[in-house]
């Protein structure tokens, strides 16, 4: 299969020195694309800025900065692509304006206006086809109910749920404890494990789905 897996966090400059972005390291989405070049599969993987280097065996690997960024590159490699993970933690908004000189102290607005970065997962349906879409859930409460309602709103084919607040689970850590969401199936809740493990019950799992596709 040919695996497009996005991962890290974006971000959101408001002048060539200063961002808005999230905690996420990269960690499970690196895994994610280490588990599917382990698997076989010809791996693109589509990074925001984080410390780690590349697992070996890419097919390729495509580092961004921002939403806008990750948006246009998933666009254009998603036509050779049998499966869509979203791993990326996506910076839900960025600047309404972005200075091209750093804003001196004096200078900075007591507010900031923010604009809604696009929704990545639902900007991509209508490319969509007969690829696979699997997105990631991270929540601090209703875990199961938020991400049964993403996994609707998205019209995604998995979505892997988890909850930040749990100890071993979330950003920062090598550890996870998620459920697999897909339609119209029980909940498969899996024990604390690494990422390392999440990732290659993960891609096990997206090989089952597309296996249950072919005629
Ligand atoms: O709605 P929420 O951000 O919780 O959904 C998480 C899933 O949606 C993840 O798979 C994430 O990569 C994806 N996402 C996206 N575009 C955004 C925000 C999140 O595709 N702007």
């Amino acid at each position: 299969m040919r695996l497009l897996v996005s991962a890290g966090p974006t971000r959101e400059f408001l002048d060539p020195v200063r961002f808005l972005s999230n905690r996420s390291t990269g960690r499970m989405g690196y895994a994610v694309a280490a588990a599917g070049v382990a698997a076989g599969h010809a791996v693109t993987l589509v990074s925001g800025p984080v410390a780690l280097p590349p697992p070996p065996g890419l097919a390729a690997f495509v580092p961004i900065v921002s939403a806008r960024d990750l948006l246009a590159a998933l666009r254009d490699r998603l036509p050779d692509a049998d499966a869509l993970v979203m791993t990326a933690a996506v910076a839900d908004f960025r600047p309404a304006d972005a200075a091209p000189l750093k804003i001196h102290k004096g200078d900075m607005p007591a507010e900031l206006r923010l604009v809604r970065n696009p929704d990545i997962l639902e900007a991509l349906r209508p490319l969509k086809g007969a690829r696979l879409f699997v997105g990631f859930a991270a929540e601090t409460d209703a875990v199961l109910e938020s991400a049964a309602a993403k996994l609707a709103r998205k019209g995604l084919d998995l979505i892997v749920a988890n909850d930040v607040t749990r100890p071993g689970a979330g950003f920062e850590v090598d550890t996870n404890v998620v459920t697999f969401l897909a339609p119209d199936r029980a909940p498969e809740a899996l024990p604390l494990l690494s990422k390392t493990e999440v990732a290659r019950r993960l891609v096990a799992r997206i090989e089952a789905l597309a296996a249950a596709r072919r005629p």
